[in-house]
């Protein structure tokens, strides 16, 4: 039991639903039940540890969220939680992957029960949309932060950063920018639009990586901006990019460094041979989706093309 429990009960003796046991059981459980037996969860939320049956691969990553740091303490709850999710399953969304169920660090505060519903909502949101439940989790007091594991399996093969080749045509998923205009604009007006629906429910794009997986190369999602991003899966493939920037496209030219630099986008880029991006588009294209190709694969470093920018700033929080 933590040390926050009996912190709540000496203060609230009476109601003990602030209890860390009651705040889990009232507002984290029972998020995707539905989903536990098709996605092989044996048990959830209740004993130490939740079970999987694997019979596969297992995909797994860990992404957190503080406050002031990734998002604004003012955002609605409900982003706040869907936000937290959405960002750690665009990285089973850039291998490729299939969500299966996720775990949920929270660290708050003090609790709310509002905030707690509006929260609540926001992950039942984001479960039903992809089907996965949420399995375990934790709960501590302290300043707002919220740390997601997901996990997945393989949809077929595991798209990996560090296979690009060279000749490879470089792809990115879609218009850059919308995290950027999308922060600026809930920042100015503080509600929910068309705007900034694209930063405070961001979208990972499952889909989309499940579509390309059997034929990419190599993917990387795009959180930190463009050249950073790339910059990785240049340096874990060992092979270099020209990368020509008039054909990455943004959603607001007006803002075009911005949209290039700001990140919280989670569109893919990834890499194709180049024989095989003609099947790749028109199987993209059935699906809605665009590929944009934005250069091509080779060499020993980054050429930036067209750059009208200046240099790039690129988020590193240790910086
Ligand atoms: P322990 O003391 O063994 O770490 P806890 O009392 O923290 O266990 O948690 C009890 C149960 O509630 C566990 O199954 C845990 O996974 C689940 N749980 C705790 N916090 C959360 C959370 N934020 N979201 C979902 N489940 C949670
Ligand atoms: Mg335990």
């Amino acid at each position: 039991m933590a040390a926050w429990v009996q912190l709540v009960y000496s203060k609230d003796t009476q109601v003990n639903i602030s209890s860390e046991f009651s705040i889990i059981k009232k507002y984290l459980s029972g998020i995707g039940t539905s989903y536990l037996t098709s996605n092989g969860i044996n048990l959830a939320i209740g004993d130490d540890c939740a079970v999987i049956a694997a019979n596969s691969k297992l995909l797994i990553s860990t992404d957190t969220s503080v406050a002031g740091v990734h998002f604004l303490k003012s955002m609605p709850a409900e982003s706040i939680a869907y936000r937290s999710v959405a960002t750690a399953l665009s990285d089973i969304a850039a291998m490729g992957g299939n969500p299966v169920a996720f775990n949920l660090s929270l660290v708050m505060p003090n609790f709310n029960p509002s905030w707690m519903k509006n929260f609540r909502k926001g992950l039942q949101k984001i479960s039903r949309e992809f089907q996965f439940p949420l399995i375990g989790g934790d709960l501590a007091k302290g300043p707002l932060q919220i740390s997601v594991t997901v996990l997945g399996k393989p949809h077929t093969k595991i798209l990996l950063r560090s296979n690009a080749q060279s000749g490879d045509i470089l792809c990115l998923s879609g218009a850059l920018g919308s995290g950027y205009i999308g922060f600026k604009d809930y920042k100015k007006g503080k509600v929910l639009n068309n705007k900034t629906k694209s930063y405070l429910f961001p979208t990972a794009q499952i889909n989309y990586g499940q579509e390309i997986s059997s034929i990419a190369s190599s993917a990387i999602d795009i959180s930190d901006g463009i050249v950073q991003d790339l910059s990785h899966l240049i340096s874990s493939s060992g092979v270099g990019c020209n990368l020509d920037l008039d054909l990455v496209p943004v959603v607001d030219q007006k803002f075009t460094k911005q949209c290039l630099e700001f990140g919280d986008d989670y569109k893919l880029l990834f890499t194709v041979p180049p024989k095989k991006l003609s099947t790749l588009q028109a199987n993209l294209n059935s699906l809605n989706e665009k590929c944009h190709t934005i250069g091509v694969m080779g060499g020993k470093k980054l050429i930036i093309n067209k750059n009208r920018f200046g240099l790039f700033r690129s988020w590193d929080h240790f910086k």
